[in-house]
């Protein structure tokens, strides 16, 4: 096992995201060996921790999240020995001097060798000030790598997003950035590579001559809980659609990489978000719907939550048909729908492929063969084939062939984007120009909906949303073929 070193900066060490997500990943990456000796963290934010107190905190996380089969109380211990806590206010000079001073000591302590990671879990504003700082005041080495990662959102459209990109890049070469999209960290997510490039069967049918419709669903059954102050600014459609969904939509329909590296890897997806068809006013109301929750069985309505206005326009739903104009998809529709409140919670692609182009069992209704990929809760691949019912003459039945990854020490998403960034691949990270047709993209839906008011609510808490989102795919001879609210 090859052992990673870096020293860790991570900006809001005190915050929900190092506590929920980044402490137990590192944990993780610890206990199967890829940074052992060689690493240390120091954990910033305003409030005047101490390093024991802080020590403290990570264990507790690691305790509340890793399942106990796979570490040892010691091993927890030797693993927060490694965590310094340094009281921090990013705008203020000289606690960058303070921070530079520990990290040399860190670095020399633990024979690192000029490696850091800047980790930026905290508000995006405070993005371009860190890297100002960790520039002038020279806590970047020049001795090993340099890498900054920052978090979502990214932007609130693409003014904002350029200016938020000027503000690293100012500082940081582009290849030193890292935009994570948790989503691409996922078992399932980056499966779709693996099963599009790594099968002839797939790799042959994947286009416009044999794939009928893509349907890509990432529904939540839980409301806004306490994140209201931040959703009434973002809605759905930036929180969910500009960056996880399209980033699925971009593996599903780009063209084969030259090879399987993070450079031609996305300058295929960067095309493929390229292709995208940006839509007129007109073409949002006829492609796109939005909604928001109202009351369901013992839930509030969306505008009867803590913190949400009670005339709220934002919305909690939302459902589209996009066009991806290349030659390999143009003429294929790819659905798409994310909400809060419905009817289960799941991510789930389903790929269906056009029907067979005739019939010769008579009396006999074939289905369209589909492969669904259910990346959220389960991870699962199911290829559903007709096949001839076990009884006497010639009926026929709807088949799955399924797979299930039943791992349950598989590692989580920011576990393997950790380790992709400690190995300098920034394959599953998303880049710039990708973040930009993105938000191209999605602008043209939020400034055509922004001219109207919408009438919410418009769907029950517990369903899969407005109707009008069925009626979507219905106009075109088809419907959704996950329906959690149905019964098999
Ligand atoms: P949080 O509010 O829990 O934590 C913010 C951190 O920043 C705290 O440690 C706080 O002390 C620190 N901070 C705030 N102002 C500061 C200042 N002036 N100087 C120094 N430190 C300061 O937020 P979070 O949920 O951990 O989210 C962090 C970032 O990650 C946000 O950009 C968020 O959008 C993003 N994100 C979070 C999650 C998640 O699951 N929490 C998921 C995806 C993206």
């Amino acid at each position: 096992m090859r052992e990673e070193k870096a020293l860790f900066i991570i900006f809001g060490g005190t915050g929900d995201l190092a506590q929920r997500k980044l402490y137990p990943a590192l944990f993780n990456l610890y206990r199967r060996g890829h940074i052992q000796k060689s690493f240390a963290v120091i954990g910033t934010a305003r409030r005047p921790w101490t390093d024991e107190h802080y020590r403290e905190v990570v264990a507790d996380s690691i305790r509340g999240s890793v399942d106990a089969d796979f570490y040892t109380e010691a091993m927890v211990e030797n693993f927060a020995d490694h965590f310094y806590y340094q009281s921090h206010n990013v705008n203020d000079t000289e606690h960058y001097m303070i921070l530079k001073k520990l990290a040399q000591q860190l670095d020399d302590e633990y024979e690192i060798g000029g490696n850091r990671v800047f980790y930026l879990a905290m508000s995006p504003r405070f993005f371009g000030t860190i890297a100002e700082h960790l520039k002038t005041q020279k806590l970047v080495t020049d001795h090993g790598y340099n890498r900054v990662v920052v978090e979502k959102p990214f932007g609130r459209d693409l003014a904002t997003a350029t200016e938020l990109n000027q503000s690293i890049e100012k500082y940081f070469p582009a290849d030193s950035i890292f935009r994570i999209d948790h989503y691409l960290g996922k078992v399932m997510i980056q499966n779709i590579t693996a099963i599009r490039f790594g099968n002839s069967i797939f790799r042959n049918l994947w286009n416009n001559r044999y794939i009928d419709n893509i349907q890509i669903t990432l529904s939540e059954s839980l409301g806004v809980e306490e994140r209201a102050c931040y959703y009434e600014t973002a809605g759905a459609l930036r929180d969910m659609v500009q960056n996880h969904i399209l980033q699925i939509v971009s593996l599903l329909t780009m063209n084969a990489p030259v090879s399987f590296n993070d450079q031609d890897l996305r300058q295929e997806k960067i095309s493929a978000l390229k292709s995208l068809k940006v839509y007129t006013p007109d073409e949002v109301a006829h492609n796109f719907v939005r909604g928001q929750y109202g009351p369901g069985e013992g839930v509030h309505a969306y505008r009867d939550e803590d913190n949400i206005a009670d005339d709220s326009a934002i919305e909690t739903f939302v459902a589209g048909k996009l066009e991806v104009e290349n030659m390999n998809f143009a003429g294929v529709p790819v659905y798409i729908r994310t909400g809060k409140r419905l009817a289960t919670k799941a991510t789930r692609i389903d790929v269906i492929f056009k029907k067979m182009p005739t019939n010769i069992f008579p009396g006999v209704a074939l289905t369209n063969n589909v492969l669904s990929i259910d990346v959220d809760p389960n991870e699962e691949i199911t290829l559903y084939i007709n096949d001839k019912d076990y009884d006497t003459g010639f009926k026929m039945k709807q088949l799955p062939l399924a797979y299930r990854n039943q791992n349950r020490d598989c590692p989580e998403a920011y576990e393997k984007l950790l380790h992709d960034l400690l190995r300098g691949d920034a394959t599953n990270f998303t880049h710039w120009e990708e973040v930009k047709y993105s938000w191209q993209f999605v602008d043209a839906i939020r400034s055509a909906w922004d001219m109207e008011t919408p009438a919410f609510p418009n769907y029950e808490s517990g369903s899969m949303g407005p109707q009008a989102a069925d009626e979507l795919l219905a106009r075109d001879g088809k419907q959704w073929f996950f329906d959690p609210t149905k019964t098999n």
